[in-house]
């Protein structure tokens, strides 16, 4: 019998276990993940071949989960996830001083920290319809993320049980303990953590589902990814890396989400679909010279299902089963017309895709969206967008349903915690991490007998 089992070994998990270790020794502690330990999550993809993976692709599973990609730890609250909603913006914020402390201390500090906050672009945007959104941002890259999260590992297992490559397949409340069935045998433990993020998402349906806890809605970000000249956002882009901006129109909120300057369009694999997703120009050897992000649209839905109903009809349409990722110029699209082909195009695309015309493949909610922000931003940078910028579909952002949770992060069953996205409230590494460190010291005190 553990004293504590933690099922997922990402990030948020990685951030909740540090802590229990730190402050408290005597417990016995297990981190179960259905993936593999750091080392050996190797893909195909990773070398521009196809996903190699049998179960799961290894870029998304195993130790330190999702925390293995960009690894961009913006610190605020707002975006990425309600934290500051449930536990307050103050704590949030104080929670992530604490992450990026425990960061650097791995390893992190040869990254700058940089702000995105700019006095008198905001006053600006604002006059022309558009939010700036600002964060402190740590934007380790993958090739640090690495190396911080190995010697984090290296921390952990002095202390932790990791039992890798084994999937919980199911979890039963016993009198004061837990049953925790995996492929590979059962455990037992007196406290639960489930820290399964995005990855678990239709396992935690199930387990909630056959433990009477009730999910809620679910919400789907959608949107074009977009890539223009770089130069085209020097004015805003100036004085830092990246700017986040947000439109209101009628009936939603765009937000432009992952800018990457001289960065590329890559392929993401999510969920079945396959999307146009942005990689940064510092894990490319050659530069673009473009510039690409996503203005992602949210959407709420009843249920989890209906979200990935709809992310499938519309991204599975584009793809047609072999991964088709449609283009089209801005120009070819304020005019209503199909792009032909793109080979004068003076932007040149970053990702293979096949010209074609969005407006009958995407609904016209996210195409508004695009038209409206587009004049707003022109607006503001004062210059036309250039006519063959590309606008990809379709990227998507999934999100796990909320699950009632007390403020404490523990669920109408006692002793079972939710941490990081599967608990549907953080959506972002610094909230996910800053929810395993509040959860870590909600049990301490509990061990303590403070609460
Ligand atoms: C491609 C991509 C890039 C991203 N880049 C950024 C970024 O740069 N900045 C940012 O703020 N956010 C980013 N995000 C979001 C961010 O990575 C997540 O919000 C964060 O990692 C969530 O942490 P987590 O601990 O909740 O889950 P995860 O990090 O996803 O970890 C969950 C773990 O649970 C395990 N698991 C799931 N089910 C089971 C089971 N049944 N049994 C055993 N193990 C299980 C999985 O193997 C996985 O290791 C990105 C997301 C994606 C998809």
């Amino acid at each position: 019998m553990e004293d504590i089992i933690i099922i997922g070994a990402g990030v948020s998990s990685i951030f909740f276990a540090h802590k229990l270790v730190q402050e408290n020794k005597n417990l016995s502690i297990r981190i179960i993940d259905k993936g593999k330990p750091l080392k050996e999550r190797i893909c195909g993809l990773d070398e521009g071949l196809s996903c190699t993976c049998s179960e799961g692709c290894n870029r998304y599973i195993g130790y330190a989960g999702l925390g293995k990609s960009e690894g961009k730890f913006n610190y605020t609250n707002d975006f990425g996830g309600d934290l500051g909603r449930k536990i307050g913006g103050g704590e949030t914020l104080e929670l992530m001083k604490e992450v990026d402390r425990i960061l650097q201390k791995h390893g992190a500090e040869s990254v700058g920290l940089y702000s995105t906050k700019n006095k008198s672009l905001a006053a600006k945007a604002e006059k022309h319809g558009l939010e700036v959104l600002s964060a402190e941002v740590r934007h380790l890259g993958t090739k640090v993320a690495i190396e911080v999260f190995q010697k984090l590992y290296e921390t952990l297992q002095e202390h932790i049980h990791f039992t890798f490559e084994t999937n919980v397949t199911s979890l039963q409340p016993e009198a004061q303990s837990f049953f925790i069935e995996t492929d590979k045998g059962n455990f037992h433990s007196k406290q639960l953590i489930i820290g399964t993020g995005k990855s678990g998402g239709n396992w935690i349906n199930k387990q909630m589902d056959d433990l009477g806890l009730n999910t809620g809605e679910t919400r789907l970000d959608l949107g074009l990814r977009i890539e223009m000249r770089e130069d085209q956002l020097n004015a805003i882009l100036k004085d830092t890396f990246e700017t986040k901006l947000r439109c209101r129109g009628k009936g939603y909120e765009a937000t432009t989400y992952c800018m990457n300057p001289r960065g590329r369009i890559i392929r993401k694999y999510q969920n079945g679909l396959v999307m146009p997703d942005g990689q940064n120009k510092n894990e490319e050897k050659t530069e673009s010279g473009n510039l690409n992000f996503t203005l992602f649209v949210p959407r709420y839905f009843p249920s989890y299902d209906q979200a990935m109903q709809t992310a499938h009809r519309i991204i599975g349409g584009i793809n047609q089963g072999d991964g088709r990722i449609i283009n089209q110029r801005l120009g070819d699209f304020y005019a209503n017309r199909p792009s032909t082909e793109l080979s004068s195009n003076l932007i040149r695309p970053s990702l293979e895709a096949e010209a074609g015309n969005l407006a009958v493949e995407i609904p016209d909610l996210y195409l508004r969206s695009v038209l409206e922000f587009m004049g707003k931003l022109e607006n503001l940078i004062e210059c036309p967008i250039h006519p063959d910028t590309l606008l990809y579909g379709m990227d998507a952002k999934f999100y796990e349903p909320q699950i009632y949770t007390t403020e404490n992060f523990e669920t109408q069953i006692k002793d079972l915690y939710l941490i990081g996205d599967c608990s549907g409230i953080t959506h972002s590494l610094s909230q996910a991490a800053a929810s395993g460190l509040y959860v870590a010291d909600k049990i301490l005190q509990k061990h303590k007998g403070l609460c």
